[in-house]
């Protein structure tokens, strides 16, 4: 099975590596071919354009910024949607819109092409050590042909229905979850180290009680140590995703008010504190906010 490979960015890059260490062929592509280097050094083989890679692979695996680089990586003669067989698979593990899966899917569809949507949790460190987690859509049987590829990826694997845009709205819904998480915890730790009681108190006996989840465990140090560069999730791309979550509860008719909160703050932070600050640089707001 020849395996695909296009986008390789801060998570791109890390999953690449571990398929190629799980021993499959693997060609890559990417906007700025020099990021291909060291896995060019490691064995795999770089194409000129995604049209040219896809027309050599079974599956293809892509994970790009935004939806627009998706769809630029799609389209043209040049294009991935040009050069993948009929049978062909395609997985976009970008967090995308919704909408965009389900362009995405049908214009597959009508090429007679297969596609799965399968975005992840879990960060570049997370990526590197082969612990994503997989939210997988699509045809059961294409989830099947796909599995040993993305067991290579994450240590869990979740599927979540047979259209693959399900897997789209699961993952905006978590990183949702995950920024309210943040903002109550920056909130939370910035009120008990204002008022005498000390931030990583709070945290230590939060999480390990009520509070004894990854969220927590992860993003806390973060907050107390104020360590938000570099980002191992910008916060332009947490204020695209929660963007992207407004979209689907627009079209959902699902009112959101903390999104909206949510979404300021990621403004707020960007404005004063620059682009290059992780997404849980909202702390650093919360508790300037406070005087602190
Ligand atoms: P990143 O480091 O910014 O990488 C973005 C990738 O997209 C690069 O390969 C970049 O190419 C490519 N790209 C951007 N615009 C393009 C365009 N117009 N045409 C072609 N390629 C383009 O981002 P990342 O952190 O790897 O994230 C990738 C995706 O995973 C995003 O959808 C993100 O929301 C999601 N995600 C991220 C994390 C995280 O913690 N970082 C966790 C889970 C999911 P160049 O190298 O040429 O710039």
């Amino acid at each position: 099975m020849h395996i695909g490979f296009v986008g390789l960015g801060q998570m791109g890059a890390a999953i690449a590596a571990n398929i190629l260490k799980a021993g499959f062929d693997l060609t890559l592509w990417n906007r700025s071919a020099d990021k291909a280097a060291p896995l060019v050094a490691a064995g795999a083989t770089l194409a000129d354009s995604p049209c040219a890679l896809a027309s050599g692979c079974d599956i293809v695996l892509s994970i790009l910024a935004d939806d627009r680089a998706l769809d630029a990586v799609l389209d043209g003669e040049d294009g991935l949607l040009a050069g993948l067989r009929p049978g062909a698979l395609h997985i976009s593990m970008s967090t995308i819109a919704v909408a965009t899966a389900e362009a995405v899917r049908d214009r597959h569809v009508a090429r007679g092409q297969h596609f799965l949507s399968a975005p992840v949790f879990g960060r570049p460190d997370a990526a590197a050590a082969g612990k994503l987690s997989v939210v997988a859509a699509g045809d059961a049987a294409d989830i099947d042909r796909a599995e040993p590829l993305l067991r290579a990826i994450g240590h869990k694997l979740f599927r979540v229905g047979d259209d693959p845009p399900a897997a789209n709205l699961i993952k905006l819904c978590g990183n949702f979850m995950l920024m309210a998480a943040v903002e109550a915890m920056a909130e939370a730790m910035t009120l008990a180290e204002k008022g005498g009681a000390g931030g990583t108190t709070l945290l230590e006996v939060m999480t390990n009680t009520l509070f004894d989840a990854l969220a927590y465990r992860n993003y806390g140090p973060m907050l107390a140590e104020r360590r938000f560069h570099p980002a191992g999730f910008p916060a332009a791309l947490g204020l695209k995703d929660m963007r992207l979550v407004g979209a689907a509860a627009e079209d959902s008719r699902v009112p959101m008010p903390l999104l909206s909160l949510l979404r300021d703050r990621l403004v707020e932070t960007i404005a004063k504190e620059g682009e290059d600050i992780d997404w849980s640089g909202i702390g650093l707001t919360v508790a300037k906010n406070a005087g602190l």
